[in-house]
């Protein structure tokens, strides 16, 4: 064993936290070892699964050279790697003598699998994977209901979510590697990144998608809604306007904290203004489906209320053909199709086109939840499985608060309110540009059909009859 590793050599493991500022994990290696060596897996386990296209491999390799820019300047280094982490961060320990690995917890039931097979090979050789809460500001059991249960419901577990924020200022802790900068390895031997074509993925026009990476981007993005934050209650539903803050996909790769995001709120908003607490609240939104996923693993095979694992979904080949026609923005309901087409081309979705699209899937054509929340994983720029998964089994009535079971959203009365103008319809389906607005919301009322555009792909009263008699069955 060399000097270092007497002295306490240990590994930071980077993952679903893209940044070296305000990171527990990173804060935790330094402030209790004398060494520590930075490293990014690039986890072919889930890279091989995916097209040689992913928006997300190239927001992501672009936030790995940013985070290593990042750890050079206070002196370090990121040491990029390829291949299964399983394997890769034992071995790396094991060849730097480093007695513990730490990373932030991710709650995800892979991840977690994961992270406990590692934990036992490292421990196999006498060493330790400690794990940080990092990605949320309150996660697993901080907030227990006054019985010591998790909640299944959303508002009282966001009231008691607030009253946790008030009552603890720490949770919004900034954990600066500044001060510890001189434990950082600079000197360890390796790629700090690796080219995205060797990894097997195309170059993506991130700009062109305004899609701006790293903690730069997360602060651009930021900068821009903290100006106009006001008007978020006003237009967060207004499919043609921006007014939701796209701080999404930073949150979904930590390359700003959840903490640093709030502070700069607490800064520079009236946190009580209706418009800050209305977005304060939808992010509680994102801690309520994580705390459920940890505690109700189950959710991500099947419908947290589990009776209805028994509904009928319409399946075979007319499933298939109704699962076609929506994934490739055919259904011939304009406001669907534009929703679906805007998650094709960019990954992006708009929160109101999702529970458009979503609820038009499971409730109007009767496909199973898990076939949408599939897609939605394979294409989402901001894909998270909890989120993911509880906002599906919102759509579906299946989940733990969930909208009732006869609430289905009706497509043209979705699309007069949050599209009066077919603006966003006619931005994302421009062969649509110059047909009158009544007649997007509602195709079938016009005389003739509309040119080179499908008809509706099924009638809607029969469709709402044919899901009442669905739900009802169970
Ligand atoms: C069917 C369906 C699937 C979804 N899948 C995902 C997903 O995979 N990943 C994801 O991050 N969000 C998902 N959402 C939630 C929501 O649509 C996105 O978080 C939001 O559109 C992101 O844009 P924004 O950052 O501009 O949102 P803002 O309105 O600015 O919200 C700020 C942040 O709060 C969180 N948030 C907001 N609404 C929700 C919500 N309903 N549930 C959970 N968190 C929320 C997100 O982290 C979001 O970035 C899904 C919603 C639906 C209806």
């Amino acid at each position: 064993m060399d000097k270092a590793a007497d002295k306490g050599r240990s590994i930071f493991w980077m993952r679903r936290d893209l940044r070296a500022h305000d990171n527990v994990a990173l804060h935790a290696a330094l402030s209790s070892s004398d060494q520590v060596i930075c490293v990014f897996v690039y986890d072919r386990t889930i890279l091989d699964e995916l097209p040689r296209c992913d928006r997300r491999v190239a927001f992501i390799h672009a936030s790995v050279e940013e985070a290593g820019t990042q750890l050079a300047k206070l002196g370090g280094k990121l040491l990029a790697l390829e291949g299964d982490p399983a394997k890769l961060i034992p071995d790396l320990a094991r060849r730097h003598d480093a007695a513990r690995v730490f990373a932030n917890e991710d709650y995800e039931p892979t991840a977690r699998r994961r992270d406990e097979a590692i934990a036992e090979a490292l421990a196999r050789d006498g060493r330790e994977l400690l794990l940080s809460k990092d990605q949320v500001l309150l996660h697993r059991d901080e907030v227990l209901s006054k019985s010591g249960t998790p909640y299944a419901r959303f508002t009282p577990y966001y009231r008691a979510w607030l009253r946790r924020l008030g009552e603890d200022p720490a949770v919004l802790g900034d954990y600066d590697p500044a001060p510890l900068k001189s434990h950082l390895d600079g000197t360890v031997k390796g790629p700090s990144n690796i080219p995205l074509h060797k990894l097997g993925f195309d170059n993506v026009d991130l700009e062109g998608l305004s899609l701006w990476p790293g903690t730069s981007g997360a602060r651009r993005v930021l900068n821009e809604f903290v100006g106009k934050i006001g008007d978020y209650m006003a237009l967060r539903d207004t499919l043609a306007l921006p007014g939701t803050s796209g701080l999404d996909i930073h949150l979904r790769f930590g390359t700003m904290s959840i903490r640093a995001i709030f502070r700069e709120l607490g800064k520079r908003t009236d946190v009580h203004d209706a418009s800050v607490a209305g977005w304060i609240r939808e992010v509680c939104w994102r801690e309520f489906f994580s705390q459920l996923l940890h505690h109700a693993p189950r959710v991500a095979d099947g419908p947290y209320l589990e009776k209805y694992a028994k509904l009928d979904w319409v399946a075979g080949k007319l499933g298939e053909q109704r699962l076609a026609a929506w994934q490739s923005a055919a259904t011939g309901y304009p406001i669907v199709d534009a929703a679906m087409t805007q998650l094709n081309t960019t990954g992006a979705m708009h929160n109101r086109a999702r529970l458009i699209a979503a609820s038009f899937l499971v409730k109007t054509l009767g496909v199973d939840w898990r076939r949408g929340e599939a897609y939605f994983a394979l294409k989402l720029n901001d894909y998270d499985q909890a989120s993911n998964n509880g906002n599906w089994q919102w759509v579906a009535s299946t989940g733990a608060d969930a909208q009732p079971p006869y609430r289905i959203f009706n497509p043209s009365s979705q699309s007069r309110t949050y599209d009066p103008d077919a603006a966003y319809i006619k931005h994302w389906l421009p062969a649509l540009a110059k047909i009158d607005a009544r007649h997007l919301h509602e195709p079938w009322t016009r005389d003739e059909p509309i040119p080179d555009y499908p008809a509706p792909i099924v009638d809607y009263a029969a469709a709402l009859e044919a899901c009442k008699r669905r739900y009802g069955a169970v």
